[in-house]
């Protein structure tokens, strides 16, 4: 089976009624680049910064994420790659940051709500964002958004950088913004916010957890955590039907997003990107074709 996957590595999928499917890679680091060139990823659905953050004694400056960001960019161009902005909170500190104990890290300060209050934090990221969308194939995503004014605040800190960064002579790009629907929140508002951004990307494992009350680490609400529970399904249409209704795009980048058994409803909702760990790319290539 291993040999017969192996062909599907430069597929680029397309299903039987002719609709082209982007199956792309969940990356954490740049060590993982080859790896995922390997299984045939066609770009980067998620690059998870916080990697980059943690396990470190102090912030990484603004020229390190520029040249890890670029990096990744070069590597797969002309492909995307789907950067998302700092994403740790209670349950995942990091150095230069006093996370105080919450009783409900889940439902606490993390993601865009602490990085729009630390600001000393979130600026280098962005300008650093914007320095390596000159290679042309960079989108940015926003983890963990609650409501149309968060993304409003982060589109003016990037307005701020742009200005910063044009006064001090140096070289950014532009790029397409997308917001994670993983809230129940975003659900609800996701035709206002399809008016703001230029792309959705679904976090299946959070808007599972968090659409169904039950801790994606608890073992003993495992039986509620299913993507495949209705009341999820539901929510995941009514993402994509906003998205199709604003004419956007819609991806997946959520564990579920490699399920053969759940490709097929993506697909049908209109998702055009699916994004996963690259062991996984192989099969979902093949089940895209067989569709
Ligand atoms: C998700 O929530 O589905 C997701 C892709 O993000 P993370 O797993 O990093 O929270
Ligand atoms: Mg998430």
């Amino acid at each position: 089976d291993r040999k017969a996957l192996e062909a599907y590595r430069a597929v680029e999928p397309v299903t039987r009624s002719g609709k082209r499917i982007e199956v792309a890679a969940n990356l954490g680091t740049l060590a993982e680049i080859p790896g995922a060139l390997e299984t045939g990823a066609m770009g980067v659905g998620l690059f998870r910064t916080e990697f980059l953050f943690m396990e470190r004694k102090t912030l990484p400056t603004e020229d390190e994420q520029a040249r890890t960001y670029r990096t990744l960019a070069e590597a797969f161009a002309p492909y995307p790659v789907v950067i998302r902005t700092l994403d740790i909170g209670g349950d995942k500190p990091i150095a230069g940051v006093d996370f105080e104990h919450e009783d409900n890290p889940f439902l606490g300060w993390r993601g865009v709500r602490m990085c729009l209050e630390r600001r000393d934090i979130f600026k280098p990221q962005l300008r650093a964002l914007l320095r390596a969308a000159v290679v042309g194939n960079v989108k940015v995503l926003l983890p963990m958004i609650a409501d149309g004014g968060e993304v409003e605040a982060v589109k003016q800190l990037f307005a701020e950088c742009r200005a910063e960064l044009d006064r001090e002579g140096v070289a950014h790009g532009g790029f397409e913004l997308g917001v994670m629907i993983e809230t129940p929140a975003a659900v609800f508002l996701a035709a206002d916010l399809a008016r703001q951004v230029d792309f959705f990307s679904i976090g299946t494992n959070d808007l599972t957890q968090y659409v169904m009350a039950a801790d994606r680490l608890n073992p003993k609400v495992a039986n509620l955590n299913r993507t495949e529970h209705p009341a999820v399904l539901a929510a995941i249409a009514a993402a994509c039907k906003a998205a199709r209704e604003a004419g956007i795009w819609i991806g997946v980048c959520g564990e579920a997003a490699a399920r053969p058994d759940l490709i097929p409803f993506f697909v049908e909702n209109g998702v055009t990107e699916l994004s996963m760990s690259s062991a996984a790319i192989p099969r979902a290539k093949r089940c895209v074709t067989e569709l």
